[in-house]
């Protein structure tokens, strides 16, 4: 692994594949486990949960569905502010037990407003699956419930996640270069 450029800035290898698949594999085991008796909904959030999505699903000797939703904002009224809506919710949650599978927590602001938008929806659980956690920046008090790695408050790209559109591609973990 070699440091890359995204635009403006420049990254360097932080995960390899190695140490990120065994991350997953060891989630993967938890997931499976919990939910060896059901049928669960795994939810990827795009775009960047695509590929904890993927790697996930396939460790998984459990029956289970898969779809995606995407996180919009747009700002509603001055009382308001900033309004999220979870697009591509198609399929029949009520009763359902709901993984959501997220790339990355950060603060929780985003994982706070999907598992608002579903509890409407009277899902009969709901539990969140994150590839990376920063646990010095989450401030909610939704416990994230299956996390294949934690990592210091840096940014990162690759598997999944990018800088501006850039790195979603790249395998394992770049950090930042900060100069
Ligand atoms: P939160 O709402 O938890 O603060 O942030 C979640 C979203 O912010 C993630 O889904 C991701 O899009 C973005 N994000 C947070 N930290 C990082 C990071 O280190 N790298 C990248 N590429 N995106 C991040």
């Amino acid at each position: 692994m070699d440091k890359v450029i995204l635009h403006d800035k420049q990254f360097e290898p932080f995960i390899g594949v190695a140490e990120l698949n065994a991350a997953i594999e060891k989630v993967a085991e938890k997931v499976a486990t919990r939910y060896a008796d059901s049928v669960p909904l795994f939810m990827g959030v795009l775009n960047g949960g695509y590929f904890f999505a993927s790697e996930l699903l396939k460790r998984l000797p459990i029956t289970c569905e898969i779809t995606f939703v995407k996180v919009a904002s747009y700002h509603g009224t001055k009382s308001t502010g900033t309004v999220s809506q979870l697009i591509g919710l198609n399929e029949r949650i009520t009763g359902r037990h709901v993984v959501v599978v997220e790339d990355i927590v950060d603060t929780g602001n985003t994982i706070e407003h999907i598992v608002e938008s579903l509890r409407e929806k009277n899902p009969a659980s709901i539990a969140i699956a994150s590839l990376l956690l920063k646990p010095e920046v989450y401030r909610k008090k939704i416990p994230i419930d299956f996390v294949a790695m934690e990592i210091p408050n840096v940014f990162v790209v690759g598997s999944g996640l990018d800088h501006d559109g850039l790195g979603r591609n790249l395998p394992g973990i770049y950090r930042i270069v900060n100069n």
